[in-house]
């Protein structure tokens, strides 16, 4: 489904793989997964995840190496990485390196408690999904009641306004293409002429208009919109 965030899981070892998966679909997100440390790098260039489950005993390049080489891309350096590791000891080396990680956790592990790590590094990058609440100036979206304020006043936001609305709040001054802006508003495997999206981006415009209120959103021209 468009908008829920997408997890990347690296794990060599398909029971192990197809389990994670299995799980993290059932909580309502996308995942994608990689068996050996080259391929996820790959996989991040093709399908930026919201946040990476890795592995450290990988074939061909270790989870170790996939998380320095991430971390010190400025495009990928913000993608939270929680790092899977056999033993205590073996984290404990796996900080000593330091990688970059944000998070560390120990096979055998409970599930629940991996899906309770994933949600607090989404809480820090995808806070929408995780059903927070985002504010910017006067603009107040409470992702549980699935409501938009502005200073105070209740507004009427379609469907698609609604997640164009989270994707600029999540991340106030990004500069969205149409591109970026289709494949989180309406999917990756959606056509949708990009220019549906200054129709839409029109829309929300119009609903976050109050009173005298300022246009929050910013046309960048020739690189797409940006909130701020
Ligand atoms: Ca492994």
């Amino acid at each position: 489904m468009a908008g829920e965030p997408t997890v990347l899981v690296v794990e060599d070892e398909p029971a192990q793989r197809e389990v994670l998966a299995y799980n993290i679909r059932a909580e309502g997100f996308q995942v994608v997964t990689a068996e050996a440390g080259d391929e996820a790098l790959v996989v991040v260039q093709e399908t930026p995840p919201d946040v990476i489950v890795l592995d450290w005993m990988l074939p061909h390049v270790s989870g170790i190496e996939v998380c320095r080489q991430l971390k010190s891309s400025g495009d990928t350096a913000r993608i939270p990485i929680i790092m899977l590791s056999a033993r205590t000891e073996e984290i404990d080396k796996v900080r000593g390196l330091e990688t970059g990680a944000d998070d560390y956790v120990t096979k055998p592990y409970s599930v629940a408690e991996l899906l309770a790590r994933l949600r607090t590094q989404l809480r820090r990058t995808r806070p929408a999904s995780v059903g927070e609440r985002l504010e910017y100036e006067d603009i107040m979206l409470d992702m549980a009641e699935h409501r938009v304020y502005r200073a105070g006043a209740s507004l009427s936001l379609g469907p698609t306004e609604f997640r164009l609305l989270t994707a600029f709040m999540e991340r106030p001054g990004r500069v969205w293409s149409r591109e970026q802006l289709l494949d989180r508003v309406w999917g990756r495997d959606i056509y949708v002429d990009s220019r549906t999206v200054d129709v839409h981006v029109g829309r929300l415009r119009k609903a976050l208009r109050v009173g005298e209120s300022e246009d929050p959103i910013r046309t960048v021209r020739g690189a797409g919109y940006s909130l701020g």
